[in-house]
């Protein structure tokens, strides 16, 4: 086995918490944009309640004009049943003064009961706006745990990294191209142990010339595995038949 597979086992043990990590960090803005959409349903209701408030109001102006329109009606045909000169005029007025007082009066209770509505839906509007709040808070405490655990998690990568170059350091440049190389093709994975004749990378039978050369003592060779190209290494123990 080449004197560099240690360096390089732990290096390829190091780079994938590496990828676990970069791939964990990747769900983050995901994670933080998750958090923001749980105010949608609370906003949506602020946004309802207002148009609540605002159509009771319409509606009061409404009938406050209805109110004032009938007075004004009343008024006039008062002010007219002094000018005129026939019973049956006068009593057709006094109709049309009593219609008009109705009228007013059921603009009124109108007036009342949209007045009372309007109230209920101010109420409505701050309690969505209490909600909101409420949940604003929430989300924001929520964001910044995420970050705090995103922060976490670069730091971790940081020191990573760090140790990543401290396995880098004794292997020969040859040996490191064609780790990187080969990791590249294999997601991340340059190499493979051997064991019960297997590469344990594609589960391919390995040879036992080579399974023989890799248990010899520290070389500078470098075997790979002829289905999927790892480089492979051995844990096992020499055979004492091998001695023989
Ligand atoms: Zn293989």
């Amino acid at each position: 086995m080449h004197s560099a597979i240690p360096h390089l086992i732990e290096l390829q043990r190091v780079d994938h918490l590496i990828a676990a990590l970069r791939t964990e960090l990747e769900t983050f803005p995901k994670r933080v944009r998750e958090a923001d959409t749980k105010l949608s349903g609370a906003k949506a209701s602020v946004v309802a309640a207002k148009e609540g408030l605002l159509n009771s109001q319409k509606e009061r102006k409404k009938f406050e004009l209805d109110v004032q329109q009938w007075k004004d009606r009343a008024k006039k045909y008062r002010d007219q049943s002094g000018a005129v000169k026939t019973n049956e005029a006068y009593k057709a007025l006094q109709h049309e003064i009593a219609n008009a007082e109705a009228e007013v009066a059921k603009a009124e209770d109108a007036q009342l009961e949209v007045m009372m509505a309007s109230e209920e839906a101010e109420r409505r509007v701050r309690h969505a706006e209490a909600n909101l709040k409420e949940d604003e808070q929430a989300v924001a405490k929520e964001k910044k745990e995420i970050e705090a655990l995103q922060t976490e998690k670069k730091k971790q990568v940081e020191s990573l990294l760090a140790e990543r170059e401290r396995a880098l350091a004794p292997i020969p440049q040859d040996v490191r191209d064609l780790y990187d190389r080969i990791a590249k093709r294999h997601h991340g994975s340059g190499v493979a142990e051997a064991r019960d004749g297997q590469c344990r990378g594609c589960g391919m039978r390995v040879l036992p010339h080579t399974l023989q050369e890799l248990r010899r003592e520290p070389n500078e060779e470098i075997y790979r595995c002829e289905s999927c190209g790892l480089i492979l290494y051995t844990l096992e123990p020499i055979p004492l038949a091998t001695h023989s």
